[in-house]
């Protein structure tokens, strides 16, 4: 189905166009291929404490984010990112989107420098939405073109679908240079006096279209292929503790809720290079196999998680309370409250129904509502997806919510659930049930082939019964 816009506003966050959150300005700084060396993670966090809250939020297209920045400071960030080499294009800056693999064999890693480098030479390429994602290489996000290696070529993706079309190492940077024209040509000639698109996937029949354009410009015929092929999901790995891969050894940790503080970032920044994943994670590449294990320790010594059976593995969460306004719940906290081990699908928390930052792939995303929590299955576009978990799967004496008791950054009260529900008493819960969805978001919910139920009908859960919910919702 195609989506239009209702506006052709993109307020992309970057490193010059600021987001004003709740928490104050957001700015968000471009990593091509999740790529950084130390020093400038150094600077980063320099920045951080200096202008910010002093922490570094990892995104899930494997960027950084600062947050609590002042209006007043803007001017004096961008000069500092510049001098540490994270601005490199005042015009370029939100278009600067390349995915790649964590652990990308040398000749990947020089493709993404190639194609940043010819990004930022095309004026044309300015013009490209913020959301707008190239790839090199299988990763685990919704990219809009992307090079896959194929053999000793490489196949080109649009919108995730191969349409056969090949070209030599030596042709990707130009091949994905002309797809991108290619998708701004066809929005355009798509648009129609509506808001332009965003993503290939908002426009009508995308792929193949933008696919025909970039085929005749590159006087490219297309190979053999099924129709229109999806690319295989990425199993995001365990990318954490002493991973081997293209003959080089790495020390990989996970990021609890994507935020790095100040005592972790310093330890870091003493590593040559670094690379930022989209699980929240981070590794330290090029390393003999005792260098990386020597990192682990002090990995695991700084606060990060280096086993993959850690309660944090494959959860993640947005910004949610106070950071953003949007948000019906502190996610956050009540994700830390709520998280425990589960082999299965990655569990996403979430403010409110924009999702932001959402897996690519399958994934249970647990929503706060403002009455507790919806627990749904999600396919990689975000759709709901599956059948819904029997309601024994859940645990016992799980049930929909009602109030979930004071917020806490409204009461200055107990911080774990178990202590907010002695303190607030019982809970008048009510009773949908008996009066059925009373508002278009609970007919919805009912409706939601993905939800994970309560006893007969949808329903949403308070924190306190969550674990056992999300873990069930997982396993299935
Ligand atoms: S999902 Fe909602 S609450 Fe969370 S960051 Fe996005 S807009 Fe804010």
């Amino acid at each position: 189905m195609t989506a239009h816009r209702q506006s052709d506003t993109d307020a992309c966050p970057g490193a010059l166009r600021l987001h004003a959150a709740a928490d104050g300005l957001l700015a968000r700084v471009r990593l091509p291929g999740g790529l950084l060396t130390g020093a400038q993670l150094g600077s980063l966090g320099e920045l951080a404490e200096q202008f910010g809250d002093g922490r570094l939020e990892l995104t899930s297209r494997a960027n950084l984010q600062l947050r609590a920045l002042q209006e007043g400071d803007t001017a004096r960030l961008a000069d500092r990112l510049r001098a540490a080499g994270l601005l490199p294009s005042p015009t370029h800056d939100a278009v600067r989107n390349i995915a790649a693999p964590p652990l990308a064999a040398a000749r990947l890693r020089a493709l993404v420098e190639e194609l940043d480098a010819a990004i930022r030479a095309d004026p044309e390429l300015a013009g490209l939405p913020g959301k707008f994602l190239f790839a090199i290489g299988q990763v685990p996000l919704a990219a809009d073109v992307a090079a896959i290696p194929d053999g000793p070529r490489f196949g080109l993706r649009f919108g995730g679908h191969d349409t056969g079309l090949r070209v030599d190492a030596g042709r990707v940077t130009e091949a994905l240079i002309v797809s991108a024209h290619a998708f701004l040509a066809e929005r355009e000639a798509q648009r129609g006096g509506r808001a332009a698109a965003w993503r290939l996937r908002e426009l009508a029949d995308g792929p193949a279209r933008v696919s025909a354009r970039a085929a005749a410009a590159l006087r490219l015929t297309p190979v053999s292929v099924p129709v229109a092929t999806p690319a295989e999901v990425v199993d995001p790995g365990a990318l954490v503790g002493v991973v081997t891969d293209n003959d080089q050894a790495a020390a990989g940790a996970l990021v609890p809720l994507g935020r790095l503080e100040s005592a972790q970032i310093r330890v870091l920044a003493e590593a040559e290079r670094l690379v930022v994943t989209p699980w929240r994670g981070v590794l330290v590449p090029g390393l003999t196999g005792s260098a990386a294990a020597a990192w682990i320790e002090r990995l695991a010594a700084a606060g990060l998680v280096v086993t993959p059976t850690s309660r944090w593995t494959g959860v993640t969460a947005c910004a949610g309370r106070p950071g953003c306004a949007r948000s019906l719940g502190d996610v956050r906290a009540d994700a830390e409250a709520a998280s425990r081990f589960v082999e299965g699908l990655p569990a996403h928390w979430v403010g409110c129904a924009r999702a932001c930052g959402s897996p690519a792939g399958d994934h249970v995303r647990i929503e706060a509502t403002g009455e507790g929590y919806a627990v749904t299955r999600r396919s990689g576009d975000g759709r709901p997806a599956g059948e819904a978990v029997p309601h024994g799967e859940a645990g016992p004496g799980v049930a929909p919510a009602g109030d979930p008791g004071p917020r806490r950054d409204e009461a200055a009260g107990p911080r774990s659930a178990k202590r907010r529900d002695e303190a607030a008493g019982p809970r008048p819960a009510k009773r949908r049930d008996e009066d059925g969805p009373s508002s278009a978001r609970q007919r919805d919910e009912a409706d939601d082939p993905g939800a994970v139920r309560g006893p007969g009908r949808a329903g949403t859960f308070p924190v306190d019964v969550l674990g056992d919910v999300v873990a069930g919702a997982r396993r299935a």
